[in-house]
């Protein structure tokens, strides 16, 4: 028993989560917030009218439709994929824990490639799942033939690949994908591809999903649809492995808001791809910068963020950075992204903020 529980006389929690921290993206208050890749544009305007009008005429006495069938119906004609390939829940975080729940757990293994999502260990470690950590190259790619070697040694139950990977935006290319796959299929595991972001990148594991491939992509509404408050994430996974999801996860999760605002976002795609298009374009201007900027190596992304390793100290660049009003995340000691900041893309005039309290900074901390 730790000295608090003796004082307060609480029960102690799970031996297994003794050691586990929470989650920590800290928050500032600063003029331009650039940590945690939301997208910087709030959803259009009509769409927000168009949800508080059928918020309105909903039937707030009775439970939500248990199968989301119409967001599901609407999702599926979006993505070309029939609407029982698709599971809905709150954020793909969740998607994340009723995999883990469904197909890992005590006595089970799950393998992801270091440094990637940290979520992808945590949910793993908390649903009892013993996490094996696997290496990327100094590129930060996974090494196809390596990880096919790993996963005949160490047989997960689960596989995480992140694509494009947060936090370097390295994207995977379909040759590696497959190879794993086939290495997962051997071993009897399940492979996860989380593309959180994968809107913004060249091309989607999506299309290699079919009934007897065991292969689950995971999307979000919270980074391309500017709906991060909403809590929205899904997969696009085989029929079987959804009619398990659905026995795994509470039901009733998904509210009659998320399912409608899921619904109605899909109604505004124009908008949010001109801005998926105009965030890409802002990451191009963000990396040329970058790599003209001495003591700065930026690493190439397919997403709506850039890493960058700065020269010397990257926590002192950090803090300068916050003085002047701009938060973006500090990698600086985390394992295999060490001395790295991660910068969200955000509006034209904020990217213009930071590349120059950037240059700023790194001239200050030099002398
Ligand atoms: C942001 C992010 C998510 C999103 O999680 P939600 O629960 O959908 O908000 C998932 N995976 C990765 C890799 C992310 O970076």
């Amino acid at each position: 028993m730790t000295g608090t529980e003796a004082a307060t006389g609480l029960p102690a929690p799970r031996d297994d989560l003794r050691a586990l921290e929470g989650y920590h993206s800290p928050q500032l208050d600063v003029r331009v917030r650039l940590n945690t890749n939301e997208s910087p544009y709030p959803p259009p305007p009509e769409f927000v009218a168009a949800l508080a009008d059928r918020l309105r005429d909903v039937a707030y006495h009775r439970y939500p439709d248990r199968s989301a069938r119409a967001l599901r119906v609407a999702l599926g004609e979006l993505l070309g994929q029939p609407p029982e390939r698709l599971f809905c829940a709150n954020g793909s975080n969740e998607v994340l824990q009723t995999l883990l729940l469904t197909y890992a757990g005590a006595g089970r293994r799950a393998l992801v490639f270091e440094p990637t999502y940290a979520l992808h260990a945590h949910i793993a470690r908390i649903t009892g799942t013993t996490v094996v950590v696997g290496a990327r190259r100094d590129d930060f790619h996974v090494d196809a033939t390596a990880a096919a070697d790993e996963i005949a040694a160490v047989r997960p139950a689960v596989v995480f690949l992140c694509s494009p990977n947060n936090p370097t935006g390295t994207v995977e290319p379909a040759p590696t994908v497959t190879t794993v796959l086939d290495a997962v299929r051997a071993a009897g595991g399940l492979l996860v591809v989380d593309e959180a972001y994968g809107e913004f990148a060249s091309w989607s594991a999506a299309e290699l999903v079919a009934d007897d491939v065991p292969l689950v992509v995971v999307r979000t509404y919270s980074k391309v649809w500017s709906l991060a408050a909403q809590r929205l994430g899904f997969a696009i996974a085989p029929r079987a492995v959804v009619v398990e999801l659905e026995k795994v996860v509470l039901p009733y999760h998904l509210s009659v808001a998320t399912q409608l605002a899921g619904q109605l976002a899909l109604d505004h795609r124009g908008p949010m791809l001109d801005r998926v298009a105009a965030l890409v374009r802002e990451r191009e201007r963000i990396e040329r910068a970058l790599d003209h900027l001495a003591g700065v190596t930026p690493f190439p992304s397919g997403a709506n963020f850039v890493l960058f390793r700065v020269e010397g100290d990257a926590d002192a660049v950090w803090h300068v950075l916050v003085s002047r009003g701009v938060l973006v995340r500090s990698f600086a000691r985390w394992p295999g992204v060490e001395g790295c900041l991660r910068v969200t893309v955000g509006t034209p005039e904020e990217n213009d903020a930071f590349l120059a309290a950037l240059s700023d900074a790194l001239e200050e901390v030099r002398s």
